[in-house]
């Protein structure tokens, strides 16, 4: 039920503004398609929000040669609609493309997706992470970048003063692609999603969400692939296999899935993965 407080929105212009309202105690109000459910989570809804919409750039996707940087206010419909077809960045797409309903994707943003730090089934977090993104954070005048892992591993202090403003993409993967199990077809949170990346010097990165709390890196699985011919299993047969042998996540019970069951799909998802993978490879 919603409290009768009065409660006051501010639209930032400018990062400086939106770091004063934060400073005063305003809570980011980005989609809302997470924020907005509190109530419903036995949270108490803030007093006051700051928008991030109004501030220039933030809503912009700059696609240069090397380099693509993504402001934390852009929707995933955005993100998947502008990032689909470019080499390397098919995990993303399919993160974006994938994730919750449409009329979800058309509100809920970059930024939302990565600081909600009690959502454990992000998509778009293993495919950064398999990407190896960097997260641009503001807390003074001074932006901040760090590796998607560095922010994850320290996200609630992190976010604490600062604000999450861009993500940066190196284009210098060669292929990458992103699995993820839903119960049902659509609306349903991932029990479980894996993301896997060719890097520039053909080693593979593995990214698994939705098992533990937070996404998290499979380093495990990294070093049993770099150990096979070529550095990289040949099929997504031996790639599942190897993956049930270095099963080392921890499952969470949640509502839609028990720990085990999200630990027991993942060399399916593994396959999956690297299969898609294996052929993008082979098409360029
Ligand atoms: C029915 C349903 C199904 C869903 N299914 C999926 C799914 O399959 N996959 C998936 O990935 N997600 C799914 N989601 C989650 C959805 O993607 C999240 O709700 C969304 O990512 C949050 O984004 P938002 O822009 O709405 O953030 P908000 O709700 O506005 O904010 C969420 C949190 O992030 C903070 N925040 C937002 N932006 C910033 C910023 N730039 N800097 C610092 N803090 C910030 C806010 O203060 C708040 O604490 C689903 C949601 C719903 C309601």
């Amino acid at each position: 039920m919603f409290d009768n407080l009065e409660r006051s929105l501010t639209v930032a212009g400018s990062i400086e503004e939106a770091l004063a309202a934060r400073k005063q105690g305003a809570a980011i109000l980005a989609g809302g398609t997470w924020l907005m459910r509190d109530e419903r989570r036995g949270l108490t809804l803030p007093q006051a929000f700051v928008s991030l919409h109004a501030v220039p750039g933030l809503k912009a996707i700059d696609i240069e040669d090397h380099q693509i940087t993504i402001g934390a206010a852009v929707t995933h419909e955005v993100l998947g609609k502008l990032l689909a077809g470019i080499a390397g960045l098919e995990a993303v797409t399919a993160a974006a493309t994938g994730a919750a309903n449409p009329a979800i994707r058309r509100v809920a943003t970059v930024g939302g997706n990565l600081c909600t730090t009690d959502f454990a089934a992000a998509d778009l977090l293993p495919a950064l992470l398999a990407i190896d993104a960097i997260v641009e954070l503001q807390a003074d005048h001074v932006p901040l970048c760090l590796p998607i892992a560095s922010f994850l591993a320290n996200r609630r202090d992190l976010l604490a003063g600062a604000i999450l403003t861009r993500v940066i993409l190196c284009r210098d993967n060669l292929a990458s692609a992103h699995a993820r199990l839903p119960l049902r077809r659509a609306g349903d949170y991932p029990v479980a999603i894996v993301s896997v990346a060719l890097t520039a010097e053909r080693q593979i990165r593995i990214a698994v969400g939705s098992v533990e709390h937070v996404a998290r890196r499979w380093t495990t699985l990294e070093e049993a692939f770099s150990a096979e011919r070529d550095g990289r299993p040949a099929s997504g047969e031996i790639a599942a296999s190897l993956a049930a042998q270095c099963n080392d996540f921890e499952g969470r019970d949640g509502i839609e899935a028990d720990g085990w069951y999200r630990r027991q799909v993942l060399p399916a998802l593994v396959r999956r993965s690297m299969e898609a993978l294996l052929q993008e490879d082979a098409a360029r």
